[in-house]
């Protein structure tokens, strides 16, 4: 299967990024894609954006080198009912909006927005984001820190036309979410979507230009999954931008 997109990459403006959105644009055109959404971090994770960052994306041409550029945002889930971290009002101008947990694991101040709960409230809680006007995709839903109905969230995600991510970053042998399982927590994940006929879209939540589209681990696990191309969104952009809410009627 061609990628034509990366749906999730934060720039240096999140605080622990290390590229310009320049250099993340020239990274996207060498490696033949055809769009990049940038979604940097929404104010609670600390050292990134103030709100009135995601207030001004019109200045932003969306056609840099030859890629389309989608301005977005990685909101934060904050509690058992899927509040988010900024208002709708704040963001009427992004392209794309993905929710995701960060768990305050006893970590102190680094991820203070959510402490994981069980299964119920965790599901809960993606649930209720999938019905904000301001999200969707679902970010690294593949957390083993906290552990969600994969059956719900399929089902949910079907039917409030939002997307499931699945997050190369989350397979880096670095990375606190691989380390306990988020391969084996995607294959319980596709098995469902497959079930449910639930789109997913691949990103590398790339936090410098060279992770963008690196996607192979990704395509390892679709593969043996034998996932049906059809729900996978990064093969056709406007299959995709009918899951944004900024590009529907
Ligand atoms: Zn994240
Ligand atoms: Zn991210």
């Amino acid at each position: 299967m061609e990628f034509v997109l990366d749906s999730h990459s934060h720039t240096f403006m999140s605080g622990h990024a290390y590229n310009t959105v320049q250099e993340m644009a020239l990274a996207a055109r060498e490696l033949g894609l055809k769009a990049l959404a940038i979604t940097e971090h929404a104010p609670t994770i600390p050292g990134t954006c103030m709100p009135i960052y995601f207030t001004n994306f019109h200045v932003i041409d969306r056609f840099m080198y030859g890629i389309e550029l989608l301005m977005g945002v990685e909101l934060n889930i904050v509690d058992y009912q899927g509040g988010l971290d900024l208002p709708s009002a704040g963001l009427r101008k992004i392209d794309v909006g993905i929710a995701s947990i960060h768990p305050n694991v006893g970590n102190g101040e680094r991820y203070p927005a959510y402490v994981p709960g069980d299964v119920k409230e965790n599901t809960r809680a993606f649930l209720g984001a999938m019905e904000s006007p301001d999200v969707d995709i679902i970010g690294h839903p593949d957390d083993p820190r906290v552990p969600v109905d994969y059956e719900a969230l399929a089902r949910g995600a079907r039917d409030c036309h939002v997307l499931l991510e699945l997050n190369a970053s989350s397979l880096h042998p670095l990375n606190v979410r691989g380390k306990g399982g988020a391969a084996e927590n995607m294959k319980k994940m596709l098995d469902c979507c497959q079930r449910y006929g639930t789109h997913v879209v691949v990103s590398s939540d790339a936090h410098c230009a060279c992770a963008i589209g690196k996607f192979e681990k990704i395509e390892a696990i679709l593969a043996e999954a034998h996932f049906p191309e059809e729900l996978v969104v990064n093969r056709d952009l406007e299959l995709y931008k009918s899951f944004l809410h900024r590009f529907q009627g």
